[in-house]
């Protein structure tokens, strides 16, 4: 018997397991390995904030029931540097998954589907003309490295380092306490760079609070970065056990998709959103490309690319464009003052934040108007 399989996924976090869910949905005999260095279920360093857009795409890859793992969350709720709020309903109300849950949920469902899961962690990426193999011994006709942000395939591919401006550092915790069990909690502080705590409501009480800022060179130390959480949520204090800290490669980072047979998607491919920090929608919706493209053997590389660049170019172009005016505390004000007064600006933001949106004219229009009332203010 052929011992080579058709994929292997490294890593079967949201970016692998959907991978893995893709290939197995076009390809149902196909032999697919996900491997991962942990044991699941793991803990993830992160808010626990599931965006609608993510249970779509995995209601489409054949994941249908993730709703009943935490309530609907309908609100957003958003303060400024400048004090200025905005509590509005989402269009699709987002969840509050923690990630030792959600992402077990996913790989079960690929099990289930017919990947093989298997522990290990992958130190060694040898491409060779019709396969590749991984720590000497696993071989696979393409690998689809979705290790994180530490990942360790896209280290062995060459890819560039991910710039500290395009990294982002956030620590996270469990409180006992809840802000609004209605809300996503959202608090900007003022300062250098844009950064901001979160409280997030937990099922069945408690909630994920943390504080994240979005360029290394302003972070500062794992205590500093506590005290300005404590700052922006006095009184929503997380157990000490439970505080962890991670560093997050932003959209905004060098792309890295050459041709081949070795993929990045998710946090290896550096998708995370440099407005809002959410990474699972990108993991996700990259997964769902890399499956797709991995297909294609050698052609895969350069499938992947091609997809990559349809899918999310212009969505990262406004990102990015947008990220350098967010640095401007005003700008955030008059975004959150014309998001308050304009239910298509609050949508426009969220479709931009949590999912694969654009800035539509209309909506900048009326931030600008915002921004100039403001200033006369
Ligand atoms: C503090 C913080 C808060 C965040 N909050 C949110 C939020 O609320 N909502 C949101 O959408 N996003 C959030 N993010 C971002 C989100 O956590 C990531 O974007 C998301 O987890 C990326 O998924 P992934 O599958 O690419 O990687 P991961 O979820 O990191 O999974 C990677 C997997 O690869 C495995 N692995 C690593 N190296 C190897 C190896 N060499 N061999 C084998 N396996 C390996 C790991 O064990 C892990 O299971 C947050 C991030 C941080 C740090």
């Amino acid at each position: 018997m052929d011992e080579t399989y058709d994929v292997a996924v490294v890593g079967a976090g949201p970016a692998g397991s959907a991978s893995a869910l893709r290939v197995l949905q076009l390809r149902p005999d196909a032999r697919v390995l996900l491997l991962d260095a942990a044991a699941f279920p793991r803990d993830k360093t992160c808010g626990d904030g599931i965006a609608a857009q993510v249970l779509e795409l995995l209601q489409a890859l054949g994941v249908p029931n993730l709703a009943r793992l935490g309530p609907a969350v309908p609100r957003l709720q958003l303060r400024s540097p400048g004090g200025r709020l905005v509590s509005r309903i989402c269009a699709r109300p987002n969840r509050v998954i923690p990630r030792a849950v959600f992402d077990a949920e996913l790989v079960s469902a690929a099990v289930a589907r017919g990947a093989e899961l298997r522990r290990h962690r992958v130190r060694r990426v040898d491409v060779r003309a019709d396969e590749v193999v991984l720590d000497g011994s696993i071989r696979a006709r393409v690998v689809i490295g979705a290790d994180g942000a530490n990942s360790t395939v896209r280290r062995l591919l060459g890819a560039p380092e991910t710039p500290s401006a395009a990294t982002a550092v956030a620590i996270r915790g469990y409180a006992p306490t809840t802000l609004r069990p209605d809300a996503l909690v959202i608090e900007f502080a003022r300062g250098r760079y844009p950064a901001y705590a979160w409280s997030f409501p937990l099922p069945g009480g408690g909630s994920n609070v943390g504080y994240g800022v979005f360029d290394r060179r302003g972070a500062g130390s794992r205590q500093e970065l506590l005290d300005a959480m404590r700052t922006l949520l006095p009184g929503h204090e997380p157990t000490p056990e439970t505080v962890r800290g991670h560093h997050l490669p932003l959209s905004t980072g060098p792309r890295h998709h050459p041709d081949g047979r070795v993929l990045l998607a998710g946090d290896a491919a550096a998708m995370i959103n440099p407005l809002t920090g959410e990474g699972i929608f990108d993991a996700v919706a990259s997964g769902v490309l890399a499956g797709r493209a991995a297909l294609l053997g050698a052609a895969a590389g350069a499938a992947h690319r091609r997809a990559m660049t349809r899918s999310f170019a212009l969505h990262h172009q406004h990102g990015a464009f947008l990220s350098r005016l967010v640095s401007n505390a005003r700008f955030l004000d008059a975004a959150v003052t014309a998001a308050e007064r304009h239910q298509s600006v609050f949508d426009a933001a969220v479709d931009l934040g949590l999912g694969r949106g654009t800035a539509p004219v209309a909506a900048l229009a009326r931030v600008a108007a915002a921004y100039v009332t403001l200033g006369r203010g």
